[in-house]
C-alpha cells in the first residue's frame, strides 16, 4: 500500500505545474497555444537554434549516430569528443577538458575525487545547489563563506590552515543575482593561504571576457584559477553537458576518478557536434557578445526609467525585485497575459522577502521585443495594482 499518497499530495499542493513549450527553443515560443515573448531561457548568444548547429547536428546523426550505448572509457569515445573537449581547453584557455554529461555530474564529482578528510573545501554560501551536493559527497572539512565577502572568506581559509589541501569554490556569476564573485580578490587571498580556487562559470562562459571564456577572464585571472566547471546548456548552445577544464593532472585525475563520468554513459555525438559548433561561433566572434551586452544595458535603463527596482549589474541575468512572493508570482502571471515569458523566483530559492522576476536577455532579442517586454512589465503592474491578474 502507498500509504505516503497524501503526505505527498500535501506537500505538493502548491507546485505550479510546468507549462510545455510547442516550439523550439527561442525568443519567440508557443506555450498552450499562445505565441511568447521568452525572457527567460538561457540561451543568452541565441546559438540554440543557430542554421549552423543545427546543420553540425544533423550531420552527426548520419555520421556518428544516435548515441553510445557506453561511458566514455568502455567504448563510448569517438574523435569528436575528443575535439569537444580540445574545443572547450581552446576556448577557455586552460591545459586540458573533460567533457560531462552535465555541469552538475562535474560538480558532483569533483570534490570526492580531489579531496578526503585530510582536506578543507571552502564554499561561497550562494553556490549552485550542485556545487552543495558535490560536497556533500566528499569527506572534506566543510568551511563556508558569506556570498563574496573576501573578510570573511580570509577567515575561514584561517580556521583551515591545518588541512593537507584547501579548495576556495565559487560561482562565476550568481544565478539569482547576476553578480559576480570577486575573482581577483579571491585569487589574491588563495594564493596567499596556499589554497586551489575552482569557478563554476556556468553563467559566465561565452557571455563575460573579451574573447568569451568567461568571468575568470573578465577579472584578468584566467592563469590563477585551478578549475573551472561549466554547462554547454546555456550560452554555448544550450544542450544537455557539462565540463571540467583546468590543470591537466586534475583533469586526469578526474577522467579516472569522477563517478558522474566513469559511471554514466557519453553524451551524445549529436549533442557533441551541435556544442563544439556552437564554441566555433563564440570563437570566431560570430556569436554576437557585443549585442548581447546592448540588450541587456538597453533593457536595465528603460526598466528603471519605468520605475522598476532592479539587482544592480551587467550580466544579462536581470533581477526585478518585488520582494513579496504573492506580488512576483501576480506580475508573472500578468506578464504572460501580456505575451511575456518570465518567471517568479522566491523563497527557499531566494532569500525571505526578496522574491524576484529573473529576466534573462538573449543577443536573439530584437530592439522591438526588449520594448515590448518592458512594455508589458508596466501594462503588467497596473493590471496588479488594480487588484487583477489581467
Ligand atoms: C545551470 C548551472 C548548473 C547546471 O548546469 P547543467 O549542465 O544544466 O547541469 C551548474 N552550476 C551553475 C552555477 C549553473 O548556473
Amino acid at each position: 500500500m502507498f500509504t505516503i499518497r497524501d503526505e505527498l499530495r500535501t506537500v505538493l499542493r502548491d507546485v505550479a505545474p510546468e507549462r510545455p513549450i510547442e516550439t523550439p527553443q527561442s525568443t519567440r515560443i508557443s506555450v498552450a497555444g499562445h505565441e511568447l515573448l521568452n525572457f527567460c531561457a538561457n540561451d543568452y548568444l541565441g546559438l540554440a537554434n543557430h542554421p549552423r548547429v543545427l546543420a553540425a547536428a544533423k550531420s552527426a546523426l548520419d555520421t556518428h549516430g544516435f548515441d553510445m550505448a557506453s561511458v566514455r572509457f568502455v567504448c563510448g569515445t569517438q574523435p569528436l569528443h575528443i575535439e569537444l573537449e580540445r574545443a572547450i581547453s581552446g576556448l577557455l584557455r586552460t591545459e586540458a577538458a573533460l567533457l560531462q554529461g552535465s555541469c552538475f555530474d562535474a560538480n558532483g564529482g569533483i570534490f570526492q575525487a580531489l579531496l578526503d578528510n585530510r582536506d578543507a573545501v571552502i564554499s561561497d554560501a550562494l553556490n549552485h545547489a550542485s556545487i552543495i551536493d558535490g560536497i556533500r559527497l566528499c569527506q572534506a572539512a566543510r568551511f563556508r563563506y558569506r556570498t563574496r565577502d573576501i573578510d570573511d572568506l580570509e577567515a575561514q581559509l584561517r580556521q583551515a590552515a591545518g588541512y593537507r589541501r584547501r579548495l576556495v569554490v565559487t560561482d562565476g556569476v550568481f544565478s539569482m543575482d547576476g553578480s559576480r564573485a570577486p575573482l581577483a580578490a579571491i585569487c589574491d587571498l588563495a594564493e596567499r593561504h596556499d589554497a586551489m580556487v575552482m569557478v563554476d562559470d556556468s553563467h559566465g562562459v561565452g557571455v563575460l571576457g573579451v574573447t568569451g571564456a568567461g568571468t575568470a577572464e573578465a577579472a584578468g585571472v584566467q592563469d590563477r584559477v585551478d578549475i573551472v566547471t561549466g554547462t554547454l546548456g546555456k550560452a554555448l548552445g544550450g544542450a544537455s553537458g557539462g565540463f571540467v577544464a583546468g590543470r591537466s593532472e586534475i583533469v586526469e585525475l578526474l577522467r579516472r576518478h569522477s563517478r558522474p563520468y566513469v559511471f554514466s554513459n557519453a553524451v551524445p555525438p549529436v549533442v557533441a557536434a551541435g556544442s563544439l559548433a556552437a564554441i566555433e561561433l563564440v570563437k570566431t566572434g560570430a556569436a554576437d557578445r557585443h549585442r548581447l551586452r546592448e540588450n541587456t544595458e538597453s533593457f536595465r535603463r528603460s526598466m528603471i526609467e519605468a520605475g522598476f527596482e532592479l539587482l544592480p549589474g551587467d550580466h544579462p541575468i536581470v533581477p526585478v525585485m518585488f520582494g513579496d512572493s504573492a506580488l512576483a508570482d501576480r506580475m508573472s502571471a500578468a506578464l504572460s497575459a501580456h505575451g511575456v515569458h518570465a518567471v517568479a523566483f522566491a523563497h527557499p530559492v531566494v532569500a525571505r522577502g526578496a522574491a524576484r522576476i529573473r529576466v534573462q536577455l538573449s543577443a536573439a532579442h530584437t530592439d522591438a521585443e526588449i520594448a515590448y517586454c518592458v512594455d508589458a512589465f508596466v501594462r503588467a503592474r497596473n493590471d496588479v495594482a488594480a487588484g487583477g491578474n489581467a
